[in-house]
């Protein structure tokens, strides 16, 4: 026998899930029995395809029995693929999904918030601790002969030892707890599988004693029986008719599905018929998946043929930028044996794929002009994997671009393109939007005053993807989309009186420029600055100073060094003044002022701070 401890990330879960799913703990039944699902649907899927277990006897079945008197207990039995030694220590002794530190790193310690981030997360096994004081799994695998007993009181360490076992497949027992006490009734086990575990797709037995009698009056006599009833319909949800589903019914198997605790925000149902039969089961989370930016995500649909579980780890079913999504393809046309290779270049799968995706969008469009409200609860956590997919899925681009949502300078909250192009004033030639890290800075930035001042609409992008996506798209419809961020966009405000402006700053553009030196790319008159002296903005063709920070914050080391042009307003005092000045290093002070402040409103870092402070005081003392 060996006596192992948790790993830490183990018993920290542990304790969480103790003290933050309380007034959920009945969920634990269900993770259990969908735990027992999957054991079966392993073992299902070898023993059609792998010849070492196709002689296999395979009697797929849950069965759930429970002791009320004395030491009160719950069993959940399976018949699936059980677990040897190794995949004990593996599985129940360490937490094997990636990022689960990260996640623990992220809570709050505030129950409530954690108890739904936990909910997402999906606590599975450990949720029984929350209902017994010691569980024992006894359990043997399929095709081996030894069995083994893990057993814990969920403190900090667990056991495993060798065991007897006739068959394989795998018994949990909890020895329950004053919590778990109410486990032990048979209309309460009955109404928790109803509830939770209706549609698994095999059948759930319940086991228990009940008291019979027989005869009339006094020679009324009490019996022990042994009863044993199916509790469960077991039959696969995404298979029935749509009508003959309620949404709860539909809410639940989700729940089944993807250890959320929550509802999904809408589900998608699609029976195809035709060249190529299949059904789809798609569920959207009320909230993104914890591990949705991580590159080791969890995928969430799970493929099936016929009902036979194939595969819940296969990133290629469905695109990227979709991989919130859960939920089940089945397909009649595949072959039940697809390995891993053949599946990904699988043509049968990848019309599925593509069909699913503009479903899947369809849907979405349908809600965003439908329930905008809800639409808004959607783009609140996926705005930014629908951005991905601008990028990525060329063939959806145009429902994509109906379907993002940007900030904007004319109205509260989101607008979509569309929206905007609704709102656009008679002589505006373009989209315009500014891009950067902070929604404050972007909404204060000079960059934008004589956009808003001419009463053109500016999107805020503050999202760090959008400045690598949107000039990708280049337009919406045909209106172009132009970033205020760099040089040339501001030629369309550019008046009449700016062309004279021009001619007669000239000189003042030029002393600028000398004090500045290598510093600036150039300096030009602005047409968009209204209060502000000065701004900077990148050449065409060179990335914003928002990007460079981008790539800086990924750790690209190598980043060419940008020079920004400098615009000025010649309406400013400070410039006009500028053009009498003749004590040289006056200029050059005010010059490098000029091109600090802007920097410094863009949220750029100043190359020498020290020199900056020094300007600042020779022009203070000047000043008094
Ligand atoms: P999850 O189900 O999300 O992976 P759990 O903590 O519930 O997380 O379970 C961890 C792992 O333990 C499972 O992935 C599975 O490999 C194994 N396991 C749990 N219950 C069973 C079971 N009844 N039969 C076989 N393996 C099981």
């Amino acid at each position: 026998m060996s006596k192992k401890k948790f790993k830490t990330e183990v018993s920290q879960l542990l304790n969480l899930i103790i003290h933050s799913l309380y007034s959920h703990k009945e969920i634990f039944l269900r993770e259990l029995i969908s735990n027992a699902s999957d054991a079966l649907d392993k073992l299902k899927y070898l023993t059609l395809t792998e010849d070492a277990f196709k002689s296999l006897k395979f009697d797929p079945q849950i069965t759930i029995s429970f002791t009320a008197e004395g030491e009160k207990t719950l069993t959940i039995t399976d018949t699936g693929i059980g677990m040897n030694a190794e995949d004990l220590d593996l599985q129940l002794g360490t937490i094997a999904r990636s990022g689960t530190k990260n996640f623990l790193n992220n809570l709050s310690g505030d129950a409530r918030k954690d108890a739904s981030l936990i909910g997402q997360f999906g606590v599975g096994f450990y949720s029984a601790f929350m209902v017994a004081d010691r569980i024992e799994v006894l359990t043997r695998k399929a095709g081996e002969d030894q069995a083994w007993l893990w057993e814990s009181d969920g403190q900090n360490a667990y056991t495993v030892k060798e065991a007897q076992k006739d068959s394989f497949g795998t018994s949990i027992t909890l020895h329950l707890n004053d919590e778990g006490a109410e486990y032990t009734s048979k209309w309460e086990l009955e109404s928790l599988i109803k509830k939770y575990s209706d549609h698994i797709a095999f059948p759930i037995f319940l086991e228990y004693d009940d008291t019979e009698y027989e005869g009339e009056g006094d020679d009324k006599k009490e019996k022990k029986v042994h009863k044993r009833e199916q509790a469960n319909k077991a039959s696969a949800l995404w298979k029935q008719p749509k009508s003959s589903l309620t949404d709860e019914e539909y809410n639940e198997f989700y729940k089944t599905i993807s250890h959320d605790s929550e509802d999904p925000l809408l589900y998608l149902h699609t029976k195809a018929e035709g060249t190529l039969e299949y059904t789809t089961l798609f569920y959207v989370p009320k909230k993104a998946p914890f591990d949705m930016y991580q590159a080791d995500y969890k995928p969430g649909v799970k493929l099936y043929v016929n009902r036979v579980f194939i595969t819940d780890d296969e990133k290629e079913l469905m695109p990227v930028y979709l991989r919130f999504l859960r939920g089940i393809i089945d397909s009649e046309d595949l072959p039940l044996n697809v390995s891993r290779e053949i599946l990904q270049q699988n043509r049968v799968l990848s019309s599925i794929r593509t069909a699913s995706v503009k479903k899947v969008l369809a849907e979405l469009k349908n809600l965003s002009e439908n329930n905008p409200e809800k639409y808004n609860e959607f783009i609140e956590q996926y705005n930014r994997p629908l951005k991905e997919g601008l990028y990525s899925d060329y063939a959806n681009r145009d429902t994509l671009l109906e379907l993002v949502r940007f900030k904007s300078t004319e109205v509260e909250g989101y607008t979509s393109f569309a929206a905007y192009k609704e709102r656009m004033k008679d002589d505006q030639k373009a989209i315009y939007y500014v891009t950067g890290d902070n929604e404050d800075t972007l909404r204060n930035s000079p960059l934008i005053e004589g956009y808003v001042k001419k009463g053109y609409e500016v999107l805020i992008m503050d999202d760090e993807v959008d400045e690598i996506v949107v000039p990708s798209i280049g337009k919406y419809k045909d209106t172009d989309l132009k970033s205020v961020n760099k040089s040339g966009t501001s030629d369309d405000l550019k008046t009449e009186k700016d062309k004279e402006t021009e001619k007669k700053i000239k000189p003042v553009l030029k002393k600028i420029k000398d004090a500045l030196g290598d510093r600036v790319k150039d300096v030009v008159l602005s047409s968009r600055l209204n209060d502000s002296p000065s701004c900077i903005v990148a050449d065409e063709n060179d990335p914003t100073v928002q990007m460079q920070q981008m790539l800086k914050a990924m750790g690209q080391s190598e980043i060419p060094e940008i020079v920004p042009i400098l615009e000025v307003n010649a309406d400013n005092e400070i410039v006009q003044k500028l053009a009498d000045i003749k004590d040289e290093d006056l200029v050059k002070d005010i010059s490098f002022m000029l091109l600090e402040q802007a920097m410094m409103v863009e949220g750029a870092e100043l190359k020498q701070p020290a020199e900056f402070v020094k300007r600042l005081n020779r022009i203070m003392k000047m000043a008094l």
